[in-house]
């Protein structure tokens, strides 16, 4: 027998919610998971009147499903927001140019204006470029500190006020996962936050309104607004410590949905004892991004290519940033040190 809708008790079910396990009709679905965002952006203040707010979208489903939800909430809700698109070209073939084609069908579809920016453009180098000499295995330590510089750097091009980016849930419980397995501190108590604050130049304020949001009902969403994304891996996606920890959390989720949302509270509410050492942010002093160091991360990986040195922002070589401030060489026992690679 067809099961009917346990909220509107009119249409039939097409779907079991995987957040409450409700059978619900399509459209109520999409009334709730709308509705939920709506509650996180109102709750949370993400966003004022007047705002221009660019979506980091890649093509994929999670930041396409924001990118139509965001327009859908703006409108039914006047929140009064000019929205945009914002994407960066890591330069990886066969993939990023892919993924890339959907997002300038989604700038059509959505009537928003898009950006691209390309690790080739700011950095030189594209991540083609970059695991033809760093390997596979430290690419995606690269990409990722890019990325963030890079999408920074185009909503500043563009002189949004904000940024948003598509994370989930799923995607905030496995980073809580992470920290914690790796007792990285100050990034467990920063990672649950659904804002960041303009910490000084050279950060424009993010916030993650889909933080709440299931992965599995982003899928659904997608699938049955027949949303255009693209869904293939990224070839040079080896990111094995972040696999486990979202294979436990699957599995944590198979036997209990809330898992998720259970461990995200438990990042939010977790405190830190007073006196534990926190990293002070600064500014690199050489091209002014938030940095603790001298020179930021991105700095440091970028020297280190352009050297031939891939190992340079890899593990822990602070001593040696006031060398490349500096320009100095290195010694050669430094250089060997930097130059072995792990294919
Ligand atoms: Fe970049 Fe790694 Fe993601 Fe590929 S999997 S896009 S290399 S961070
Ligand atoms: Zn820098």
């Amino acid at each position: 027998m067809p099961v009917q809708c346990s909220n509107c008790v009119q249409r039939r079910a097409v779907l079991k919610r995987p957040k409450t396990g409700h059978s619900l009709c399509k459209d109520c679905f999409f009334w709730a998971f709308e509705e939920e965002i709506h509650q996180t952006i109102l709750s949370a203040g993400l966003f004022n009147r007047g705002e221009t707010v660019a979506i980091g979208a890649s093509g994929g489903k999670d930041s396409t499903v924001l990118a139509h939800v965001m327009k859908v909430l703006n409108e039914r809700y006047d929140y009064g927001l000019n929205l945009l698109l914002l994407s960066v070209d890591e330069g990886i073939t066969g993939y990023r140019d892919d993924s890339l084609e959907t997002v300038k069908r989604n700038q059509q579809q959505y009537e928003l204006p898009l950006k691209i920016v390309s690790y080739e453009e700011l950095y030189g180098w594209t991540m083609d470029a970059i695991v033809k000499q760093v390997g596979l295995k430290n690419n995606c330590t690269f990409c990722g500190v890019f990325r963030r510089q890079a999408l920074d750097r185009g909503a500043m091009m563009l002189k949004v006020d904000k940024i948003c980016t598509g994370h989930n849930a799923d995607d905030v419980a496995e980073t809580v996962l992470m920290n914690v397995l790796r007792g990285d501190i100050a990034r467990l108590r920063r990672c649950t936050s659904i804002s960041t604050a303009s910490d000084g130049e050279g950060a424009i304020p993010r916030c993650k309104p889909l933080k709440y949001a299931y992965e599995k009902e982003i899928v659904l969403y997608a699938y049955f607004k027949k949303l255009d994304y693209f869904s293939t891996e990224c070839i040079y996606s080896p990111n094995a410590y972040r696999g486990h920890a979202r294979a436990f959390l699957k599995d944590l989720e198979s036997i209990r949905p809330s898992s998720i949302i259970d461990v995200i509270h438990s990042g939010e509410t977790l405190s830190v004892k007073e006196g534990v050492k926190m990293p002070v942010q600064g500014m690199c002093s050489r091209c002014g991004y938030i940095s603790s160091q001298a020179l930021c991360k991105s700095c440091v990986l970028l020297e280190g290519l352009n050297r031939g040195l891939p190992k340079l922002g890899i593990g822990k070589h602070h001593r040696l940033h006031g060398k490349i401030l500096a320009q100095e060489p290195l010694t050669e026992q430094e250089e060997k040190k930097l130059k072995a690679v792990d294919f």
